[in-house]
């Protein structure tokens, strides 16, 4: 019999769970359930199953907490919340600032809250860890009635971030913690600007398809691109979307996968032009966050592509040499924790995130240790 906490990640047509036993958030399992398209309610069957699963199969677990990563927080929440009704209709308003995942993530929240009304829910916010940023570097250059209205530069990866945080004094020398970029990149990719470990600014704006190039998604654009593609070319507003997010980035120029494992194998002209393409922008794109750090210390790589890929990290600190930056080949090959050559001028780091930890931990420190 153990008492357990599950960090609940719902997706479009995925949930990721994590089990953590209390009250030293032992890992416990992991997973990620696909949802049975045929089902009339999928996320609720799954989230069914899944309960059963962790409560039945494992000698009497009793799940005594539940974290869910919302994607979006807005303005007003920034600090992990304990969810109610109240709350949960509050979040339902922000769904315009994210429709392509509050509506599962909520779906979650509610369905837990009708069936299983006992086990207290926390929200944790992607976006949360970007309130500090000032709100300069929030403003679009817009009219100033839509950021009236919320349409703002919020960031996420939020979680990682804030993981990332806390084990900086652990793995950063002291002389490069002050002034760091820290590059997330995964199948979504941000990087955030942090000084003293709060962030200062990051790639990432009004959505998660700014910045960097990605996976699928094309990060930073030309806005007359999308005025192109809806007069000139006739498409409509879900074929704008399903082009920007799903055919872009690494797929859309390679026309051959989103997965830097595939394209790294490849020997194809498009793959490695892919590749190029990603790193340059990664590199333009961690110039671009220098201002607001008036200078640079330090760079943590992390995220799947940026923990494995020693090719990837070799070449955005070739395209960065001009600021003092250097590579050791052999540590950067080994995925080493410090990769940065003797001669570098910034330390360069690799650190393994771990978002779901960072809920679970968020969620036991919201709900407090007297479940
Ligand atoms: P998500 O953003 O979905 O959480 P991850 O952070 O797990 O994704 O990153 C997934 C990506 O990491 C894969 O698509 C792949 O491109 C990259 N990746 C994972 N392992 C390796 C590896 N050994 N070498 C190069 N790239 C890798």
């Amino acid at each position: 019999m153990s008492n357990v906490l599950l960090t609940l990640n719902a997706g479009s047509s995925n949930l990721k769970f994590s089990v953590y036993e209390l009250p030293d958030l032992i890992p416990a399992e992991h997973g990620k359930i696909e949802f049975d398209r045929e089902h009339h309610n999928p996320l609720e069957k799954s989230l069914e199953d899944l309960i059963t699963h962790i409560e039945e199969n494992h000698g009497h677990r009793t799940i005594k907490m539940i974290g869910h990563r919302l994607v979006h927080g807005g303005e007003e929440f920034v600090q992990p919340i304990r969810l109610d009704d109240a709350i949960t209709d509050k979040l339902r308003e922000l769904i315009p600032l994210a429709p392509l995942h509050l509506p599962a993530e909520l779906s979650a929240v509610e369905f837990i809250a009708g069936h299983y009304s006992d086990i207290p829910q926390v929200a944790c916010f992607d976006t949360a860890f970007h309130a500090t940023q000032s709100p300069l570097y929030k403003l679009f250059a817009l009219p100033r009635s839509l950021a009236r209205e919320g349409v703002l530069r919020y960031g996420f990866h939020g979680l990682s971030y804030h993981y990332i945080s806390t084990v900086i004094e652990q793995h950063v020398l002291a002389e490069h913690r002050e002034k760091l970029v820290v590059a997330h990149l995964g199948n979504g990719a941000s990087m955030c600007a942090m000084k003293g470990g709060k962030s200062v600014t990051t790639t990432m704006g009004f959505t998660a398809l700014d910045g960097l190039m990605m996976g699928t998604r094309c990060g930073e654009l030309d806005a007359g691109v999308v005025l192109y593609l809806a007069q000139a070319k006739q498409l409509d507003i879900s074929q704008i979307e399903t082009l920007l997010y799903k055919q872009s980035g690494l797929l859309g120029v390679s026309e051959i996968s989103s997965d830097v494992r595939e394209l790294e194998a490849s020997n194809d002209e498009r793959a490695k032009e892919a590749l190029e393409l990603f790193c340059f922008r990664a590199a333009q794109k961690l110039a671009g966050l220098i201002p607001a750090l008036n200078g640079i210390d330090g760079i943590i790589f992390t995220g799947g592509i940026g923990e494995n890929s020693a090719l990837v990290r070799a070449k955005i600190i070739e395209n960065l040499q001009w600021l003092g930056a250097a590579i050791d080949t052999d540590k950067n090959q080994l995925n080493q924790t410090q990769i940065h050559a003797a001669s570098s001028q910034l330390g360069i780091y690799v650190i393994p995130t771990n978002e779901e930890w960072m809920l679970a931990k968020q969620t036991l420190t919201t709900i407090g240790e007297q479940f």
